[in-house]
């Protein structure tokens, strides 16, 4: 069933759980992650970054695509399709157009009222439609970074400032995390994280929880967290084995042969993700 992720959030807030958000990639990808939820139980928000969805051909692509597998393979979990950093308004518009059930305007590397201005845009023209809307304030840090400490924080007046003045469904604040690969020990900042959730009082989002450990997830959650974005620890499990199967396989040449010898790997991943972040058994 596809929903907006507005009540999923809710209980996991409330029951201190999280729901996971997986980046897919192309069909297999999709399908692997929907297999593994549906076995779990778990709700999922399957997300879809600008150039994901420029890379499958199109939002409508992608709707179509995660419609009919839910169709084809009987899914019965609450699954949400999402647009994971939208940066505009018109990139919101064209994914809740083609059917998409929540978005993320990502405007954060705006000054801080573009910001909000933005973001009310998204707000007006979604909330009305059934959509559920993620925003971003601060600044993660980048890729690109070898410093764990450039990211701009978010700070618990402004995060009620801007949930205030923009009414968004949820939020992701910048306490340290990172997209992509960590260079050495993450550092979150819980203190920060707990504040900010007491002084909005709507689900947390935690951006670049690839390569976080246990710890570091369950505390998180503690701290308020209710969605939890992974994309690379899923990217690197299914690559390695790709590339193990291509060497051990050199004659091999049949794409479903190659692409599907990660399946296992992504699945395996999805399934200890679900546990750790307590959203099996959460699908009524
Ligand atoms: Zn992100």
């Amino acid at each position: 069933m596809l929903v907006n992720s507005n009540e999923l959030l809710k209980s996991a807030l409330k029951d201190n759980y999280a729901i996971p958000a997986y980046n897919i990639n192309n069909l297999e990808w999709t399908r692997y992650i929907l297999e593994a939820c549906e076995e779990d139980k778990s709700p999922v928000i399957l997300a879809v970054s600008e150039s994901a969805a420029d890379y499958m051909g199109g939002y409508k692509v992608i709707y179509s695509l995660v419609k009919s597998l839910l169709d084809g393979l009987n899914i019965s979990i609450p699954v949400v399709l999402h647009l994971d950093h939208g940066k505009s308004f018109e990139a919101c518009k064209k994914a809740i157009d083609a059917g998409f059930t929540s978005v993320m305007i990502d405007a954060s590397s705006k000054p801080f009222e573009e910001n909000i201005g933005e973001t009310i845009k998204v707000v007006k023209y979604a909330s009305n439609r059934g959509i559920s809307i993620e925003a971003e304030i601060g600044s993660l840090n980048k890729e690109d970074s070898n410093d764990n400490n450039t990211s701009i924080y978010s700070t618990p007046d402004e995060a009620k400032d801007f949930v205030f003045q923009t009414n968004v469904n949820s939020l992701a604040p910048a306490i340290g995390n990172k997209h992509g690969l960590y260079k050495g020990e993450p550092k979150l900042d819980y203190e920060l994280l707990g504040s900010i959730c007491k002084s909005v009082k709507i689900p947390l989002v935690l951006h670049g929880a690839s390569g976080l450990d246990e710890n570091k997830i369950k505390t998180a959650i503690f701290c308020g967290i209710s969605k939890i974005n992974i994309n690379t620890d899923i990217q690197l499990a299914w690559a390695e084995k790709v590339k193990n199967y291509i060497a051990s396989n050199p004659e091999e040449y049949d794409p479903r042969k190659i692409i599907s010898s990660g399946k296992n790997a992504i699945k395996k991943v999805v399934h200890e993700k679900n546990r750790l972040f307590d959203s099996v058994n959460r699908a009524n």
